[in-house]
């Protein structure tokens, strides 16, 4: 097989290939695990048709593969936060894509006659539509904050993103995860004039919640996030300042959204303050498997919880929720990311592999994003993500996985299934078999 190249060619070469060699996974999913792999570029054009549509907030990482500083045409001002590929010469089931900008991609957004397309090089591979932009993305709170700066809704409008606070306490090369560019985004953006800070008080969260759930009727999750915590912040731990934002929502909209938090992995007695004020999901992101690329990649994690306690904490956890409701996310690719990764996509399907059985077999149900090399990251150097045979490989691994567990659908992710899936950072949700949500 023809290695994946960033030239059009090679690309679609090697999509075509892997088609033909796994037909069980749909030709649409494997290019928007080579979009979200390798980014994709946009004709001046298409981006003044795009800037009329819902636009990237930048919700907490970049998920860019060049810094905004490099962006000739201002992409980051302009681009949609998703893409939905329908139709084309392939005859796509609608796949709902995050945008990830780079002007050096194979993959370029084009305008044909007013309307979208993603092509290849010069081969046309799908139409693109873009979402409306949500009336109350027009609003703006009392004092004046823009509502998409404050609460921005991604994968298609099914999930509000509450990042309550923009920057990490693992901030040098030491601590820092090496695929992670939370604080450099946040400084990138800040330095670019946008109106971040590194706290959003609970009043602001409350404010802006009461316009969305005023006027909204399609989101129906959203997720308190945001950097760990190691020392204290405004004089609270971890716990104590993030369990303030599901507290505070809960009591005022009971069950009214499914309600998510991603924190570090906490004590138990942590996490049933989490569960008694009506948080539903639990993430607490294990990122890598392998011990020793977890130790490498995630230093501050390993040093100031560890791998171990962390495993420990998980199952605490999933005695607390359910474990269906305990879902951490592995960042996929990035065991294979240089200087320390596998070398062999073999090797890394067999790690991961271990992972999700350990997890599932015990009825925990992990998910993913699909790892880009940001550039403005530790990894992010080389700007070559794992092979795209990996990303298909595991898709089936964690497919096949699932039925093997018999687990139920993932919480608070939407709909499963081609053409119903709207999770845009992964395909996991797209090659399950169709259900609707919970
Ligand atoms: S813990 Fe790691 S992945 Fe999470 S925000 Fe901090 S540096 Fe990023």
């Amino acid at each position: 097989m023809k290695t994946d190249g960033s030239h059009p060619e090679t690309a679609l070469t090697c999509v075509e290939e892997l088609a033909e060699r796994y037909p069980d996974i749909p030709v649409e999913v494997i290019f928007k695990e080579d979009l979200l792999r390798q980014g994709m570029a946009w004709s001046p054009s298409a981006l003044e048709i795009a800037a009329n549509f819902k636009r990237k907030a930048y919700f907490i990482f970049s998920f860019d593969m060049v810094p905004i500083s490099d962006m000739e045409q201002n992409e980051h001002s302009k681009a949609p936060e998703e893409i939905r590929l329908v139709g084309g010469p392939y005859g796509f089931n609608p796949v709902v894509v995050s945008v990830r900008l780079n002007p050096g991609s194979p993959y370029r957004i084009e305008s044909e006659e007013g309307a979208l397309v993603l092509k290849c090089g010069s081969h046309p591979i799908a139409q693109v539509e873009l979402q409306e932009v949500p009336a109350y993305y027009r609003r703006t709170l009392a004092d004046g904050k823009r509502l998409p700066d404050v609460i921005p809704a991604i994968e298609w409008g099914y999930l509000l993103y509450l990042t309550v606070f923009r920057l990490c306490q693992y901030f040098s090369r030491q601590q820092e995860c090496l695929y992670c560019d939370i604080n450099r985004n946040y400084r990138q953006h800040r330095d670019a004039g946008k109106p971040y800070s590194p706290v959003r008080p609970v009043g602001e969260i409350l404010e802006a919640l009461e316009i969305i759930a005023a006027s909204d009727r399609d989101s129906r999750a959203y997720t308190v996030t945001g950097g760990s915590i190691n020392a204290t912040l405004e004089g609270k731990s971890e716990i104590d300042f993030y369990i303030r934002y599901p507290e505070a929502i809960e009591k005022r909209w009971p069950g009214r959204w499914i309600s998510k938090i991603v924190v570090q992995a906490l004590p138990k007695e942590d996490v049933k303050r989490l569960h008694d004020v009506g948080v539903q999901v639990y993430h607490p992101n294990f990122e890598i498997w392998d011990e020793r690329i977890f130790s490498l990649y995630c230093p501050g994690k390993a040093a100031h919880i560890g791998r171990n306690e962390w495993i420990r904490r998980i199952l605490d956890a999933a005695a607390v929720f359910g474990p269906a409701r305990v879902i951490p996310n592995f960042v996929a690719g990035v065991e294979m990311a240089p200087p320390a990764g596998f070398q062999s996509v073999d090797e890394a399907i067999a790690s991961t592999a271990e992972g999700l059985d350990f997890f599932m077999s015990r009825g925990i149900s992990p998910r993913f994003t699909t790892w880009c090399p940001e550039p403005m990251t530790l990894l992010g150097s080389d700007r070559k993500g794992a092979p795209l045979e990996y990303h298909v490989r595991l898709l089936r691994v964690y497919r096949d996985m699932r039925v093997k567990y018999q687990l139920a659908p993932p919480i608070g992710y939407g709909e499963t299934g081609l053409g119903r899936a709207v999770f845009s950072v992964s395909s996991f949700m797209d090659v399950l078999p169709s259900s609707g949500e919970e």
